[in-house]
């Protein structure tokens, strides 16, 4: 299904891979001198800026698709997730021409300097939630190393995967440049992992299937992986925080708000799921979630007055039901929510319990669905052994005045990111990416490119060159 005959890479790796292959030299010149026309740093940036013009141009389109596939609210995909999506093309496309290496003075006699080079092939298995940003976190800083790809998108949410390949072509990508595959994980995604001519893959989806992602890595040819997995992400509510303020951040990282964030979705990256709240405010904040969580509107997607759609698909909606159940069986307390929203289709309730432990389910699992956990705390270290109790490391947030107490716990918390007074910020310029069982690698800002780069060093006599 994958054959790397025939991709054309934007640098001259595969030009030399192919002199081992035997072309002749007329044929290799002809086709290193089409890897040097693509392979001009300027000129890759140059078109990947025209893809994300034609990303801009053809946002209803992709939205709606998104909506389709997905259930994400419309409004999120044309005013956020879209545009974002061309912005994170753009913001790679700058550093395209600034990919370099650096000179090292060895000893005496030697001296040396390194080249980085695309890592070859790299196939990109991305999940649902979101489509076109997982799409584009992953392809513009792969684009922008020189690589060529395969992108297999969640079997869920194919549809604006397919309308990028497209667009890409439009832009000018080479062919065989970007390619897309649609496919169910064990099979589409499998061969991508146990593929002995792609040399890198780049995961986001559940810890269970990145751990079987590594292991096909391992067996077959040792490609590098990088992986972007679950989360139980804390937020941490000391009681000097404003109640009204911290609500809403606390909901705004399970449920959808239309806060002043650059990336957010009506879907649940498990970011605050698990709540601590100090003992001081906690009656409060907990009589207040409960009221907000209730005026939520969830419904049809494409419907402006909505706050939350459906989930993705039977499979999940089937799922976060049970979690729940799980939840009331194990002793924790049901505030609000709890069941279906509606007669038809996969709508669930914003869901609230207390009481919640963190060897329950619903305390320890990624439950990838619009439940929240909340939990008392009294002192600063408690909050910290229990914000650190779970496998994943992901994300955190902490909601406190007491600047010296933030920084204290942000250095506490084994997490890839920790928001401080504000939940689920992203910039492209800021790394995305997990501690722990949450996965290695990062997503975002120009670490990204790293996941992308072998380092080559050249090392070569300063005088007295015995040549
Ligand atoms: P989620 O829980 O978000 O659906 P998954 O880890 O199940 O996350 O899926 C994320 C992506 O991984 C999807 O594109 C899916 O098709 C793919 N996938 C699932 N199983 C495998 C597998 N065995 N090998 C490679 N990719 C897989």
């Amino acid at each position: 299904m994958i054959e790397r005959k025939g991709y054309r890479c934007f640098d001259l790796k595969d030009g030399y891979a192919d002199l081992d292959l035997g072309k002749t030299m007329a044929e290799l010149i002809q086709y290193v001198n089409d890897a040097i026309e693509v392979m001009m740093m300027m000129e890759r940036g140059r078109i990947m800026m025209k893809f994300a013009d034609l990303v801009d141009k053809h946002v209803e389109e992709l939205a709606v698709l998104d909506t389709i596939d997905a259930g994400k609210l419309f409004s999120m995909g044309k005013e956020r997730d879209i545009p974002g999506a061309a912005h994170t093309l753009r913001y790679y496309a700058g550093a395209a021409d600034k990919i370099h290496g650096e000179t090292l003075k060895m000893s005496r006699e030697l001296q040396a300097y390194t080249l980085r080079e695309p890592i070859g092939v790299v196939g990109h298995i991305i999940p649902w939630n979101f489509p076109s940003t997982m799409f584009f976190l992953k392809v513009s800083p792969a684009l922008a190393a020189g690589c060529t790809m395969i992108v297999k998108p969640a079997e869920q949410t194919p549809l604006s995967a397919l309308y990028y390949a497209h667009l890409a072509k439009l832009a000018g990508i080479p062919d065989g440049v970007l390619n897309v595959i649609t496919g169910f994980g064990p099979t589409a995604g499998a061969a991508i992992c146990s593929h002995m001519d792609i040399d890198k893959v780049s995961f986001t989806g559940s810890t269970e299937v990145g751990r079987k992602v590594m292991q096909a890595a391992a067996t077959s040819n040792l490609k590098s992986v990088s992986l972007e997995l679950g989360g139980k992400s804390p937020l941490i509510i000391f009681d000097d925080a404003d109640v009204d303020k911290a609500v809403d951040l606390a909901l705004l990282g399970i449920l959808y708000n239309k806060a002043k964030l650059l990336l957010q979705s009506f879907t649940y990256i498990q970011t605050s799921s698990r709540v601590y709240v100090q003992e001081g405010i906690y009656d409060e904040f907990v009589k207040k979630s409960v009221e907000k969580a209730k005026t939520w509107v969830v419904g049809d997607p494409f419907d402006p007055s909505v706050k939350q759609g459906p989930q993705v698909d039977k499979k999940q909606f089937e799922k976060i039901l049970s979690y729940i159940e799980h939840g009331k069986r194990e002793g924790a307390t049901l505030l609000t929510g709890g069941k279906p929203s509606g007669e038809k289709g996969y709508y669930i309730e914003p869901t609230i319990f207390t009481d919640v432990k963190e060897d329950m389910l619903i305390g320890k699992d990624e439950i990838f669905g619009p439940v929240m956990s909340l939990m008392k705390f009294k002192t600063v270290k408690e909050a910290i052994e229990r914000a650190n109790k779970t496998r994943y490391g992901l994300a955190a947030g902490i909601v406190t005045k007491d600047l010296d107490l933030a920084n204290t716990v942000s250095r506490s918390i084994r997490a890839g990111v920790i928001w401080i007074n504000c939940y689920f910020a992203f910039d492209r310029d800021c790394p995305f990416g997990g501690y722990k069982m949450s996965g290695f690698g990062r997503d975002n800002g120009l670490h990204a490119l790293e996941n992308y780069l072998q380092v080559k060093s050249v090392v070569t006599p300063i005088y007295n060159s015995p040549w």
